[in-house]
Formats: structure tokens, sequence, C-alpha cells
């Protein structure tokens, strides 16, 4: 069966359409500037040329039916007519405490998704656009919600209350929820199958250090913390988002430099991070790492701030689960940046990890980087959340 795969964002869509049975990609594609001027499509069949396509279109609607004109095109496209996609899976962001696992689309769980948009405020609505698009255009097709948030619903109490008033977590539910979690399930499984484990076995660290970044501690196949919180805020230094801060800051920088806390999210969302720390340099781990090299002592600055937060939270959840034996680095930075993650195991030498240089010089494929002697096993594994939405599409359908 095909699976098109949706990740819809407020003017951007994201496709892929995969073969459930080989789990191969048939083609792939991003809608851009949904409802602005300039909208584009760009569409990439396996194995050919993109294909890119400038259009004006109003609304996502339109943009589900250059969509599916894409997939089915005679020239660009990889199947022959609708009747072809089975199934649709859809990304949505929070699934608050409602979610634990994907779920078929009916109107209950959009109503659902619907009322959870407060705490996604602006994903969960742009999720929905998606969803209503489809249910539109490929009336019949049975569709999916996977949420960010289903794989951290396992984490115990003690690990998703905040040490504020209970009540706001009972009228508002104000807790921890985690995201990233379709990649650090799929990350976490795939430790258990290249070591020839069941992840029920394992105590594994997973860390998806991409422009938005998360770790997570899953042990015996089931997640017991992880470092975002209510929002995608908390918990690591990220390309431009702050991280884990003392809260006091926020009143303090608000009155020195006459900022409304709305500006003041803004500041924290968009122009802190390693952006914000290196001076303005760069959010891209690229230019940050060259800038370092020609000797700009910010770029360092936020470099080493960026891989000792990363390693305290390792530290940290080595006691949560009371020992590690796999750490796994995922997404853009992990799967590609040598000196993050050399930096990151320099400080885990206490616990016994060590890593082979030549290994950590790969990027972008699975590879074990700890030596044969390390008491920890090391590991890039690239992360692929599309094929995990298209298995558990598979799986509720
Ligand atoms: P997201 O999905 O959160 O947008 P990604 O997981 O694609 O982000 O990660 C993007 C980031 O990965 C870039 O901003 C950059 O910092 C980093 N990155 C990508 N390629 C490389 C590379 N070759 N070396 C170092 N960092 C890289």
């Amino acid at each position: 069966m095909n699976i098109l795969v949706i990740n819809c964002g407020s003017s951007s869509l994201k496709y892929q359409l995969i073969d459930s049975e080989s789990e191969n990609v048939l083609a792939k594609g991003l809608v851009e500037r949904i409802g602005i001027e300039g909208s584009c499509i760009t569409h990439t069949p396996a194995g050919r040329d993109k294909v890119v396509k400038t259009q004006p279109m109003q609304d996502h609607n339109e943009a589900v039916k250059l969509v599916i004109e894409a997939l089915i095109d005679p020239e660009h496209g990889v199947i022959k007519s609708l009747s072809e996609i089975g199934a649709v899976g859809h990304r949505v962001v929070h699934g608050g405490e409602k979610f634990k696992t994907a779920v078929k689309i009916d109107d209950s769980v959009i109503k659902d998704i619907e009322d959870l948009s407060s705490l996604a405020p602006l994903h969960n609505p742009a999720n929905l656009i998606g969803i209503r698009a489809c249910a539109e255009n490929m009336p019949g097709v049975p569709q999916a919600a996977v949420f960010d948030t289903a794989f951290h619903q396992t984490m115990p109490k003690k690990a998703y209350m905040y040490g504020l008033p209970y009540e706001y977590y009972e009228k508002y539910k104000v807790r921890r929820y985690g995201f990233h979690g379709t990649s650090h399930d799929y990350v976490s499984s795939r430790v258990g199958e290249i070591l020839g484990k069941d992840r029920k076995d394992l105590k594994i660290i997973v860390c998806h250090l991409g422009n938005g970044a998360s770790i997570s501690a899953v042990k015996n196949g089931e997640c017991v913390d992880t470092s975002m919180g209510l929002t995608p805020l908390e918990g690591l230094i990220m390309g431009t988002r702050s991280g884990d801060l003392d809260p006091a800051i926020l009143d303090f920088i608000c009155e020195k430099e006459g900022l409304s806390s709305h500006e003041m999210n803004t500041v924290l969302n968009k122009k802190s991070g390693v952006l914000g720390l290196s001076g303005g340099v760069s959010s891209d781990f690229r230019d940050l790492s060259a800038a370092a090299n020609d000797g700009n002592e910010l770029a360092k600055t936020a470099l080493e701030t960026y891989c000792y937060r990363v390693a305290k939270y390792i530290g940290s959840y080595t006691m949560a689960m009371q020992g590690v034996d796999v750490i796994a680095f995922t997404a853009g930075i992990g799967e590609n940046a040598a000196d993050v993650r050399e930096g990151v195991c320099g400080y885990l030498k206490y616990m016994g990890v060590e890593i082979d240089a030549d290994a950590n010089k790969k990027r972008g494929e699975e590879i074990t980087l700890s030596t044969a002697d390390s008491k920890v096993k090391v590991m890039v594994v690239p992360t692929n959340e599309e094929l995990s939405i298209a298995r558990q599409t598979l799986a509720i359908l």
C-alpha cells in the first residue's frame, strides 16, 4: 500500500509517498509560501531530478491539489491515479495527555486536536488544515494522526511535573510533554535492531540534535524523561531557541529592555540559542564550526556551551535510568557534526565512554562511534520520521 505522509505547517507542506511494503520513498516534496506571494512546489520523484513549479495558491486545499497533481503527473508522477494512495499519515505536533499512540482520524479526533490547540497554537491549527484539505481532496482515503508527543506519554509523573502550583496542571494541563517523539521512538527502535537486541532490554539515550533539539531517556523501550517541556523551548540550547534558563531572567530583561512578554518570547525562540550566544554568527553548525576554526571566540563559546549542555543531560539521564547502554546521535547536527559529537563525548570519559576518531569522521550514515573497550556504545542513527509515520499509519489502519 502507498502511504502519503504529510507534515503541514502554517505556510508550508512537506510530503512523502512511501510504498509500505518495500518502505521505499516513491516521491517527496515541499510546498512553500502557501497563501503568500511566490508560492511554489518542489517535487522530487525517486531517482529523478526535482521539478520546481511556481504557482499562486491561496490555501492548503490548493496545495494538496497540487501535490496530488504532481504525484499523478504523466511525466513527473509516480502513480497513475489517486486510487493508488491507500492512506494518509499526518504529523500532528501536540496530542496532550489524550493521545498516547497514533490514531485513525475521525470527527472526534479532529475535535480533540482542535481542543489541544491552546498548547500548540502555532502547530496544531496548521496540522488540522492539512488534515481537512486531505479529507476534501481524497474522500474515502483513511487518515491517521501521529503525534510528536505520544512516545513521551510513558514518562512518570515525577519527570513530567513542574514545581508550580498544582492547580495549573489541573486547570491548564501545564506539564512536560516532550516533542520529536516519532524520532526518539524510531531511533531507539533502530538501535535495538542494529545491535540485534530488543530495545526492551536496553537503556538508551537519544540525542536528537537538529535546528530544534531534544534528548530522551528510553528505558526498556519506554521514554522515562525528555528535555522539551510544555513547549519545544525547554532543554538543550538550540539553533535559535534558548533551552533551559532561570525563569526570573524573563522579567529582568523585559524591564531592562522595555520588552513585552510576547516580544521576550520571540527573543527566546528566534534570537537565542547558538545564534544569540555566538553574537549573531549563525544558527547553522557548519557556519559556527567554520567561524570557531577561524578563531571567533564567541562561536567557540557557543559550541562549548552547546556540547556542555548536551553532556549535562546525558549525565542526568544516566542517573534517571540508573545506567546507560547506548547513546545515539541523530538529526542534522547529530548525524553530521563530528566536532559536536567529539565535544559531547569528551565530557563522558568519566563514565568509560571512548570514541574512535576515524569512525567519528563519517557522516549521515549508521555508525558505531565507540571503541570496542568503551563501557557505553555510542552510535549515529539517522532519523526517519516519515518512515515511522508511514509504519504507524499502516499499523493502525
Ligand atoms: P530540523 O529538522 O529541526 O529543521 P535538521 O535535523 O535538518 O533540522 O538539522 C538542521 C541543522 O543541522 C542545520 O541547521 C545545521 O546546523 C546542521 N547540519 C546540517 N548539515 C551539517 C553538516 N554537514 N555539518 C554540521 N552541521 C550540519
